[in-house]
């Protein structure tokens, strides 16, 4: 494994073979993903590390754009992609895919969403997050990003 510097100041950690390839080659961020210019071509660094055909997308397992090792990128469909988040930052409820509301009727309640299937359920407590992890677990297996990983 070698480290390359990123423009942002964060390590960028690349295969050997692919950080000798693409040396010399300006990398930079763009549209969420981390690109390198090869013949005055902007391509994404995990897509050419894994190969992903176009029509699929490269999936960071651990969600790191700067990881670019060759064992944590896998190919996925944009809903696997999309499924392999982590909580939003405006959350407040301490889980992934659950809001906890108070509008005269405190409850916690349960989104859910995979193409088109969509589930929302209201629960008197945080068992919003366990069941939001059944959905998940059942619809992306292991890209399912989990509220309680250390269950499955
Ligand atoms: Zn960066």
């Amino acid at each position: 494994m070698k480290i390359r510097k990123c423009t942002c100041g964060e390590d960028i950690l690349l295969d050997d073979q692919m950080y000798y390839f693409l040396s010399g080659n300006p990398i930079a961020h763009s549209g969420g993903a981390l690109c390198v210019t090869l013949n005055g071509k902007q391509i994404n660094i995990a897509r050419l590390v894994a190969c992903i055909p176009n029509g699929l997308l490269p999936d960071h397992i651990d969600r790191n754009i700067h990881n670019n090792l060759a064992s944590n990128i896998r190919t996925s469909t944009y809903s696997q992609n999309a499924a392999n988040v982590s909580r939003r930052s405006s959350n407040k409820s301490g889980y992934i895919g659950v809001t906890y509301r108070e509008d005269g009727r405190t409850h916690w309640q349960m989104t859910f969403t995979c193409g088109t299937f969509s589930a929302c359920k209201r629960y008197p407590t945080a068992e919003s997050a366990a069941a939001r992890d059944l959905l998940a677990k059942t619809h992306f297996g292991a890209f399912a990003k989990l509220n309680f990983p250390e269950v499955s």
